[in-house]
């Protein structure tokens, strides 16, 4: 699906779709990983080696330690809502609830919260302590359904989990406003995609979503061994995957359903909600000298010395014509706007300078590690032989 046609298919159905993801697809959700652990084993599963299986808690791409951390991360996301994932939250469902109510406390009722999980742990006790927290949606990921009992000659066993899920899922609506089932689109599943579907709807579940399947580092060499291999050597798409989704949507569109089956591919998790994610973090961490791109990432011209008496000059122009600049004697670099830097190194060129500094463009994420993403050389200082002899 190309980011056009999914932008099309948005702007008709947005109203339409659980209140969690119109909050995400805005940019407007804390990803709130609250424990890497999980006992369910799907071999599609993406997460990555240094969450997998430990007891981690991010908010988005920051590793914290504490609520107010959690907290501080949403007021530089400009964060309307959380989505609780892990792992599975249920496994940790004191911190789970505690996070919850201080997110609740500190931004207000209209923070909305939805969690992840799948229905191995669900009981009436959680779910009340749910419902107390704040809960205002919970997404169930029948995993069995896709793994245990996936493939030829397990169709009793599949109808037999479906039941337990219905119940499952009863039981959820008992005490969570919005109840959503989430799925993988499993290449050539649709059959049995359908037939949970149907289930759910007949259960009055309001909401199915189909994620795109995706390999990830940990997962490609699982997803081969099941037979399934990528689309294509662009993106981490797995074949067949869409084409399913596209079949089940189609099939209930057609049917006039009340069942709202939501197509989620992996362009609008990259192309959308993590842009606009972004680029509210932008908005709110860039300095005044960095300028931010339209994916949201944050450009700045850098210097880098070695001594602070190789930049003096520089430092005098920068001075003279009142350009704003950042200091950072540890690295031993010079930030201000790209746009500036590269005039300078231009018109210093121009007039032979002998430069004893490096500069570059750097783009690099908005998120708490700032990871760089390119670096544009301006120039490269020239050392002479006896300069390097000599260390300096
Ligand atoms: S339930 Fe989710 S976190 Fe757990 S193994 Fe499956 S995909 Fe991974």
């Amino acid at each position: 699906m190309d980011i056009q046609e999914l932008k099309e298919t948005l702007s008709k159905n947005m109203d339409k779709l659980p209140l969690g993801c119109q909050y995400c697809i805005r940019g407007e959700k804390l990803v709130l990983f609250i424990t890497g652990l999980c006992d369910e084993n799907c071999y599609y599963c993406p997460i990555s080696e240094k969450r997998k299986g430990k007891d981690v808690i991010y908010a988005n791409e920051r590793r914290i330690n504490s609520i107010e951390e959690c907290i501080e991360e949403c007021i530089l996301c400009g964060s309307k809502g959380a989505g609780i994932t892990g792992g599975n939250p249920l496994l940790r469902l004191e911190r789970t609830c505690k996070y919850m109510k201080a997110l609740k406390e500190r931004f207000g009722p209209s923070f909305h919260i939805h969690l992840y999980t799948t229905p191995t742990y669900i009981d009436e006790d959680k779910l009340k302590a749910l419902k107390e927290a704040g809960l205002d949606e919970i997404r169930i990921h029948p995993t069995k359904y896709f793994n245990e009992y996936y493939g030829e000659g397990k169709e009793k066993e599949r109808k037999e989990y479906v039941k337990y899920l219905v119940d499952t899922l009863k039981l959820c609506m008992k005490y969570i406003k919005d109840v959503v089932v989430e799925i993988p689109s499993i290449p050539n599943y649709e059959k049995e995609i359908i037939y949970l579907g149907e289930a759910i709807e007949r259960a009055g579940v309001r909401y199915l979503n189909i994620n795109q399947l995706e390999y990830s580092e940990t997962n490609y060499q699982s997803l081969r061994e099941m037979g399934f291999v990528e689309k294509n050597d662009y993106t981490s798409e797995i074949l067949g995957s869409e084409e399913t989704a596209r079949k089940v949507v189609e099939y209930f569109r057609k049917k006039g359903s009340k069942l709202m089956v939501h197509y989620c591919p992996s362009v609008l998790k990259d192309g959308i909600q993590m842009k606009n994610r972004l680029l509210k973090r932008a908005e709110n961490v860039a300095k005044d000298y960095e300028v931010i791109t339209e994916e949201g990432l944050l450009v700045r011209g850098v210097v880098s010395f070695r001594n602070l008496r190789d930049v003096k000059d520089l430092l005098k122009i920068l001075e003279y014509n009142q350009v704003p600049y950042e200091i950072d004697l540890d690295k031993k670099s010079i930030y201000l706007n790209p746009y500036i830097l590269e005039e300078i190194v231009e018109m210093l060129k121009e007039r032979g300078y002998r430069f004893k500094f490096s500069a570059y463009i750097s783009e690099r994420y908005p998120t708490v590690d700032g990871l760089e993403v390119e670096r544009i050389p301006l120039v490269v200082e020239r050392r002479s032989l006896r300069d390097i002899r000599r260390g300096t």
